[in-house]
């Protein structure tokens, strides 16, 4: 079964991601398996989509963050 962390949506079927937690990534958590702060989630998908688009800047990256975080179980109650 297809597994997605509800925080930053990573594949839980992969090592890579697998953590402590059940129903979050590695990133997400940290290490007893507690959900990160949601400031700390924005910071590290905005500086992941920068990683994919270097040009990105800074404000646009914690935008997009943002509303990518909106579509995620975890944070779409905030
Ligand atoms: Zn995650």
């Amino acid at each position: 079964m297809d597994k997605f962390c509800h925080s930053c949506s990573a594949p839980l079927n992969m090592s890579d991601f697998r953590g402590p937690a059940e129903d979050y990534c590695k990133y997400c958590t940290d290490e007893s398996g507690n959900l990160k702060s949601r400031q700390e989630i924005r910071q590290g998908i905005a500086q992941w989509f920068k990683g994919w688009q270097p040009n990105l800047d800074e404000q646009t990256a914690i935008i997009r963050a943002e509303l990518f975080m909106k579509a995620m179980p975890a944070w779409a109650d905030e």
